[in-house]
């Protein structure tokens, strides 16, 4: 490394929060130069084979050609403009599309900021909802424990209480339901035993409650679990019988991840709000969108106010419209299903050596998801350097190894990083 950047890195150090660390004593950081394929290249010249998808969103690779064209073409037509009064074709045609492949019955099309900002959106849609239908008492809400939803106040509220640390928060986040997290696992018998915690919560509280907020199928940072497509059949089911909304958070599992278009299609169930996010740019640029079933966008316009209260500065920004727009088109235009069903069964074989190491609780495999979950939590600026050495990009979380590599990724590429991380895993239980 230069010393221009060990300074620029020094700086970084001292002055930039990144994710989840702390400002004093912060994780170690590499400086990224340039991102193609499936590739992360370091300015020292290193190159790392991406298992991240830096967090779920790039699919289709970095610097995919289409998109970065699409990008600069919309920049050089309409960066931005206030959607407040106007609209544009970038909007609407990502309207289109994203009506025509998501679950049944969702016709309304809120775009904004981020995921955990679609989160706040969808839960503001929720109590507007039953405001509307003069039922204000129906305004709290019901998830299940092992979730994650975002940072925001309201999306943090519905995430797990342990591991989003709502202690800390006692007396200022809402106070919401959790149920029991589901145990039946995606490929497991089903057991109706397993409905039991959530259907007396909801049983019990329907007249308060204006929706259930849940990751369809896949837990994402609250635990990487994989739970029972029935679960959510009886959430759909337990839902319409208590006259609750059901709210889906597809911000992780939405656009092919899990094997489904949306994981809801494991169940075969509508939400009745569903949150996307993520993978929705390819991972260009920060946009999530919220759609809602033309119930509740009737409802809503027709009670008091008339109007839903919300509206960000850079809603239905053109060019991250754009940007999704041609990120949908490359996916359906591509064997996304072939895919994702190749990196699974690459997964299963390249992390079946991991099954036999003492330290190792479960390996888990769904669509482009695979987990290595172990007994003791890892450390993770070691384990992290491990993982550069060996030329790949995987960030565990506490006791969780996981990748969720872009789709594109080729089998050799697979292979090189769940090697690398049966190798890591292993030394790294020789020292915990
Ligand atoms: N919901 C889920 C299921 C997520 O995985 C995330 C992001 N990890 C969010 C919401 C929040 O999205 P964002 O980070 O874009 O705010």
């Amino acid at each position: 490394m230069n010393a221009g950047i060990n300074d620029s890195v020094e700086f970084d150090k001292k002055h930039i929060w990144h994710p989840y660390t702390s400002i004093q004593n912060p994780l170690p950081v590499y400086h990224v130069v340039s991102a193609h394929g499936v590739r992360i290249k370091l300015t020292d010249g290193r190159e790392l084979i991406d298992g991240m998808s830096s967090w779920w969103s790039v699919i289709h690779g970095y610097s995919h050609p289409e998109l970065t064209k699409t990008l600069q073409r919309q920049a050089e037509t309409l960066s931005h403009v206030m959607f407040g009064g106007f609209t544009h074709q970038a909007a609407i045609e990502l309207a289109q599309k994203l009506i025509a492949i998501s679950p049944a019955g969702l016709e309304r099309v809120f775009f904004c900021d981020s995921g955990s900002v679609a989160v706040e959106v969808a839960m503001k849609m929720a109590i507007q909802y039953y405001y509307s239908k003069k039922r204000p008492g129906k305004n709290r809400f019901l998830t299940i424990k092992s979730g994650y939803h975002g940072d925001t106040f309201h999306a943090m509220s519905v995430c797990d209480p342990t591991t989003g640390m709502h202690k800390i928060y006692q007396g200022i986040l809402p106070e919401y339901l959790f149920a029991d997290k589901p145990q039946c696992g995606f490929y497991d018998d089903w057991d109706n035993r397993d409905i039991d915690s959530f259907e007396q919560l909801i049983r019990e509280n329907h007249d308060r409650l204006c929706g259930v907020i849940l990751e369809p199928i896949v837990q994402g940072a609250g635990g990487m679990r994989f739970y029972h497509s029935q679960y959510l059949k009886e959430v759909r089911t337990l839902c319409n019988r208590y006259d609750v909304l059901l709210i889906a958070d597809e911000i992780a599992t939405g656009f092919g991840r899990t094997g489904e278009m949306f994981a809801c299609g494991h169940s075969n169930i509508s939400p009745d709000i569903l949150c996307l996010g993520k993978a929705l740019t390819g991972g260009y640029l920060s946009l999530a969108a919220v759609l809602a079933s033309d119930d509740v966008g009737r409802v809503i316009s027709a009670g008091e106010p008339g109007v839903f209260m919300h509206g960000p500065t850079f809603m239905g920004n053109p060019l991250a419209c754009s940007v999704a727009c041609c990120s949908i088109d490359l996916l359906l235009n591509s064997p996304w299903r072939e895919n994702i069903r190749r990196i699974e069964a690459e997964m299963k074989r390249g992390l079946a050596p991991c099954y036999e190491m003492a330290g190792v609780r479960d390996v888990r495999i769904l669509g482009g998801i695979g987990v290595v979950e172990l007994e003791q939590p890892v450390e993770m600026a070691r384990i992290q350097e491990k993982f550069v050495q060996k030329g790949v990009w995987v960030r565990p979380f506490g006791r969780l190894v996981y990748i969720m590599p872009p789709y594109v990724m080729g089998s050799e590429d697979l292979q090189r990083l769940t090697q690398a991380i049966c190798e890591v895993v292993g030394k790294e239980l020789e020292i915990i």
